[in-house]
């Protein structure tokens, strides 16, 4: 059967089209640049429209019905969503609900949602959360030590980020291991623009660095990452900043674009280090350190670890630069193993998708 992922982000929609159970890629693309001038899509429904259009014309589809389902990438669930839902009018505005916690991205999804239950035949679409595969973290690592009332109020605490990946990336690595989940301690550490590390005991997310937001925790391509949040107020008063104004700096031009002044591009910062730049040597440093530091804390926290896990475009692919946190953990725990695990979240959300699917035609 044929499964369409759907990941419908605030200025591009990626797609996947898979062949289950065969897990085999059918077709892949993306509308970049929703909304600019020179984009095929005015809107997100037009960016659907033209997935739909791309699907239909290059992978031999005769018809939208022979796509059995449909997987969509969601950024919130809230504490709601712990598992991949099936869509309907509930789910719909329960992701909607979720909107205040995520302003920009949830709205993104559902505008791809929305118009993909309008469009295809077949009424199995699938939410698959970035956040539910952390709801298993508990609450002495989720709640944050500011008023209570806050996380009653506003569902301020933790949830992390990335779930998808991290979930698909430990059940990789119990296959490479031949070991069951239920008897690993992992540590997934994934490294692209965005960055996030998980402890997982027994297949469950027990902690995890991203937060409230993916702007909590380890040094990213634009994001800060851990910050005193003293040291924020701080610069606002001394420049007068709106929070906008704030959020777009810690957001939008910190990490290594912020520090080496160069790129959020690790490929860029590298060839400007490898030049003597001494700011690019710099938030190498730095972002080595703070990944040194999250394994360290998640390794103390497991206790004993099997492996640690790196993917994304700097874990799969930096291995003389990620080498001195290799030598690192083979020092503190020889027995735990470093894997580089290429991460595939489209291929996860489309595994859940059929999961469902399956679970769903047994129980009728
Ligand atoms: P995203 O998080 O947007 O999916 P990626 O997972 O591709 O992005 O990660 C982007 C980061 O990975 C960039 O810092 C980039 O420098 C690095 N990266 C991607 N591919 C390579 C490569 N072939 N060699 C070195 N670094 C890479």
């Amino acid at each position: 059967m044929n499964i369409l992922v759907i990941n419908s982000g605030s200025s591009s929609i990626k797609y996947k089209l898979f062949d289950f159970p065969k897990e085999s890629l059918i077709d892949k693309g993306e509308i970049e640049k929703i909304g600019e001038k020179g984009s095929k899509a005015k809107n997100h429904t037009q960016g659907i429209d033209e997935v739909i259009k791309r699907i239909l014309s290059k992978s031999k589809l005769t018809s939208l019905e022979n796509i059995a389902a449909v997987g969509h990438r969601v950024v919130h669930g809230g504490e709601k969503f712990k598992q991949p839902h099936l869509i309907d009018k509930l789910v719909v505005k329960q992701i909607e609900e979720c909107i205040t916690l995520a302003p920009l991205h949830n709205p993104a999804n559902l505008a791809g949602i929305k118009h993909c239950l309008k469009v295809f035949p077949t009424n199995f679409q699938v939410a698959v959360f970035d956040t539910a595969f952390h709801q298993t973290i508990p609450d002495y690592s989720y709640i944050y030590p500011i008023p209570y009332k806050y996380y009653k109020k506003y569902k301020v605490r933790k949830y992390g980020f990335h779930g998808t990946s991290h979930q698909f990336i430990a059940q990789k690595t119990a296959r490479i291991l031949k070991k069951p989940l239920s008897k690993l301690r992992l540590i997934t550490a994934h490294l692209g623009n965005g960055c996030s590390i998980t402890a997982i005991n027994q297949g469950k997310s027990v902690a995890t660095s991203m937060g409230f937001t993916p702007l909590e925790g380890l040094m990213m391509g634009t994001r800060s990452g851990d910050i005193d949040t003293a040291a924020v107020f701080n610069i606002m008063k001394k420049d007068k900043l709106t929070i906008e104004q704030m959020d777009k700096i810690l957001n939008k031009q910190s990490g290594f674009l912020g520090v080496s002044g160069i790129s959020n591009d690790l490929r860029n910062v590298r060839k400007a280090a490898a030049k003597g730049n001494q700011r690019a040597k710099l938030a190498i440093e730095i972002f080595i350190n703070r990944l040194k530091e999250y394994i360290g804390a998640y390794l103390f926290c497991l206790g004993k670890v099997d492996a640690v896990c790196l993917t994304g475009g700097i874990g799969e692919n930096n291995p003389e630069l990620l080498k001195p946190v290799k030598n690192q953990i083979k020092k503190i725990s020889p027995k735990t193993k470093v894997l580089t695990v290429p991460t595939d979240e489209e291929l996860m959300i489309a595994k859940l998708t059929y999961q469902l699917f399956i679970k769903n035609k047994r129980g009728k």
